[in-house]
């Protein structure tokens, strides 16, 4: 009776034996569901083995092996188990984390059709169909077959409904290619580089400015993957940029199909999209970090937009990094990788300038007659805000208006105020559950912890000395709002950001609305920072940015740069002229004096050395074991345990004492942590591989705590 070993998503580092009536190598990579215990999970076959080490008696017959879809295949379960050991978490979990939702379940998949197209009654109704939904639905249609996905569900149905659009088998015709711009030569000189090199793997850093004209050159490589019938991956780093980019594909890539993976894409549109691009039907795999996993049987290319974004690394569950991942995707499928940015990170910069990826650069803007913006530096000590708009940006905003030009005030604290205090006897409002302080929400009066959730309405007086003179102090993008709103009555004041967008379908409204004018100025966090073309804003104001200055976090001034110098790049996209004004008390401070002659490189270089002297990534490898509980003590004390349970064998590394995290208490959790650090990945690999089997073995009690593998917070 053969074994099946499968991969159960328990925090339990191996596999578990069933016994089956039947089963072939070819049932390796298959979903089966199987009992634990009185629940029935759904798992993946990773081995098919004569004898188990079970006694007889404890092997339980496995349930029915899910045919439902082709087994994944050997590759993608190469990659699920290089992150599992990397990542130091069990193979069960890592595939659980990957697969849709869809696909977790012990059911079997009952998907409609993939794609549909007109039916000769379909193409007759064209042109004479009436009802707008449904002329569009034809539209959209088109001339081949379409995924599903591609159609309003409603508008669908009514389609098939009257004969006009059916489940089709034909094929596809070959995707095109539809070049628009003519390349800039620095354009020609990256694409060039990438598709005449020798096949093979390759990682490409895609340095160019913003509005230089990345994306171009993603295209180009893209088409040149599609025309070697290869299929194409490419990650961003936000949900909202998939539309943008999607509609550009779709466009430019006609015949093409395209399928999006990101958490926002409905359950049974994702384990579709899943499937298109294990078949290979789908040619781009577009989506955020978790499409990283996409089964791609034909992967000829890999393209990480915005690499340095601190969203491609996963924060809970399996760790992972998406980016770090892709490349090792690409080296594996020998393929190239291509990482773009305007601002890289120090890794992916350390790496081109020792020649292990090869960098490429873009230093000017693509769009004739487009410039980088002039950044000013308004020096907040001279000119003082006043309400948090100095005169400098008031005025700059007021002659916006008076051209009909839009405006963006950047500023990256959503809210309406961070603190809300009693003047009286100095009482701040502070999460009961967090080492943090509650942030006033005036569009629906709460008050709302950003790190737990936690929310509670705003008191009319003070719960200590019964002051009602309740005052929230410093400012967040609902208070700007406001302030904007009365100081430019005729202005129209839109707020993007993160609770402004969280309703289905806001995001895409403001989207329009920018683009057709119908906003003069925009308030909003790092949302509006990211990839987003904006060609209206002529103006980026940004307020409180010295606030991040003052972070003890080591990566903050990559981040901030990063940040500021993507907020920037939204100015004078199109023709008109660029201007970014920077209120700062810090004018001479080297990162805004980078920022102002738009030097990556100098800037990338002061960081790098400094790390290196200091001993921080890239220079050095790290990871962490964390810990949570009820009290601090029980924490600390877990970690305590844990270094006494470390391997002896500490070569080439550095195991530093646990300690309390800096947001220390987190949703009514204690947290500490234990760093290791070591300048060899192997030494590192091989300590954390010895040491998670002894966690796996410790009594924890009540304590939780994971590993986090080049961790990026702490
Ligand atoms: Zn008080
Ligand atoms: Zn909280």
């Amino acid at each position: 009776m053969p074994i099946l070993r499968v991969a159960l998503d328990l925090p339990l580092p191996r596999l578990f034996d069933y016994a089956a009536a039947e089963a072939s190598p070819s049932d390796v990579g298959r979903r089966i569901a199987v009992p634990f215990g009185r629940r029935t999970l759904v798992g993946v076959i990773i081995e098919i083995a004569a004898e188990s080490a079970l006694a007889p008696e404890r092997l339980r017959p496995a349930g029915p092996i899910l045919d439902d879809m082709p087994a994944l295949p050997a590759e993608w379960l190469a990659v699920a188990r290089f992150a599992s050991e990397y990542y130091q978490r069990p193979l069960g979990e890592v595939i659980h984390a990957a697969l849709p939702t869809r696909l977790r379940r012990p059911l079997p998949l009952r998907l409609p059709p993939a794609a549909y197209a007109l039916t000769d009654a379909g193409r007759a109704a064209v042109l004479p169909a009436r009802a707008k939904a449904k002329r569009a639905a034809l539209d959209l249609l088109g001339d081949g077959p379409q995924p599903a996905s591609a159609l309003p569900p409603a508008a669908l149905r009514a389609l098939v409904r009257d004969g006009l659009a059916a489940p089709a088998e034909a094929a596809r015709p070959a995707p095109r290619f539809v070049e628009e711009h003519a390349l800039t030569p620095a354009q020609v000189a990256a694409v060039s580089a990438i598709t005449t090199a020798p096949a093979g793997y390759q990682a490409y850093l895609l340095a160019g400015v913003t509005g230089s004209g990345k994306t171009e050159v993603y295209l180009h490589c893209i088409a040149r993957a599609l025309a070697s019938e290869r299929q194409a991956l490419v990650l961003v780093p936000e949900i909202n940029l998939t539309p943008q980019m999607r509609d550009e594909f779709a466009r430019r890539f006609p015949g093409a199909r395209v399928v999006t993976l990101t958490s926002a894409v409905a359950a049974n549109e994702r384990a579709e999209a899943w499937l298109a691009a294990q078949s290979g039907a789908a040619q781009i795999v577009l989506g955020t970090r978790l499409a990283v996993f996409a089964p791609l049987p034909a992967l000829g290319l890999v393209v990480v937009d915005e690499e340095q974004d601190a969203s491609f690394k996963q924060q809970d569950g399996v760790r992972y990094s998406a980016r770090d991942l892709a490349v090792y995707r690409a080296h594996a499928a020998g393929v190239p990788v291509v990482l773009g940015s305007a601002t890289p990170s120090l890794e992916s910069w350390t790496h081109a300038r020792s020649g292990r990826y090869r960098l490429l650069e873009l230093k000017a803007r693509a769009r004739p007659g487009s410039r980088l913006p002039d950044v000013r530096l308004v020096d907040s000590r001279v000119d003082p805000p006043v309400e948090g708009l100095s005169a400098t940006l008031a005025e700059a905003l007021a002659a916006r208006l008076a051209r009909h030009e839009q405006s963006l005030v950047f500023l990256n604290r959503r809210g309406y105020a961070p603190v809300l205090a009693c003047g009286g006897c100095g009482w701040i409002g502070g999460c009961t559950r967090c080492a943090a302080h509650l942030v006033l929400h005036t569009a629906d009066r709460r008050l709302r912890c950003h790190h737990c959730g936690l929310e509670a309405a705003i008191p009319r007086h003070c719960p200590v000395c019964g002051n009602v003179d309740l005052a929230p102090f410093g400012r967040g993008t609902q208070r700007i709002e406001e302030t904007l709103a009365a100081r430019f009555p005729a202005a129209r004041v839109l707020r993007i950001d993160s609770d402004s967008t969280r309703a289905k379908g806001r995001w895409e409204a403001m989207r329009g609305a920018v683009h057709r004018g119908d906003a003069d100025i925009l308030v909003g966090t790092q949302i509006l920072a990211k990839g987003h073309d904006f060609p209206r804003v002529t103006l980026v104001g940004v307020l409180n940015a010295d606030a991040a200055l003052a972070a003890a976090d080591y990566r903050a001034p990559e981040r901030l740069f990063a940040q500021l110098y993507q907020v920037a790049g939204r100015a004078g996209r199109a023709a008109a002229p660029g201007e970014v004004l920077v209120q700062t008390r810090y004018p001479d401070h080297p990162l805004y004096q980078a920022l102002v002659r738009h030097e990556f490189a100098p800037f990338a270089e002061a960081l790098a050395a400094e790390r290196r002297q200091a001993g921080f990534p890239p220079f050095v490898h790290e990871a962490v074991l964390r810990a949570d509980s009820a009290r601090l003590g029980d924490a600390l004390g877990f970690l305590g345990r844990a270094l006494a349970a470390a391997p002896a064998r500490r070569d080439e590394l550095s195991v530093f004492d646990p300690v309390p995290m800096s947001l220390a208490r987190l949703a009514g959790r204690e947290r500490a942590q234990l760093l290791v650090q070591s300048h060899s990945r192997r030494a590192l690999q091989g300590f954390l591989a010895e040491w998670s089997q002894a966690l796996y073995a410790m009594r924890t009690g009540e304590v939780r705590w994971h590993l986090d593998v080049d961790p990026i917070e702490f």
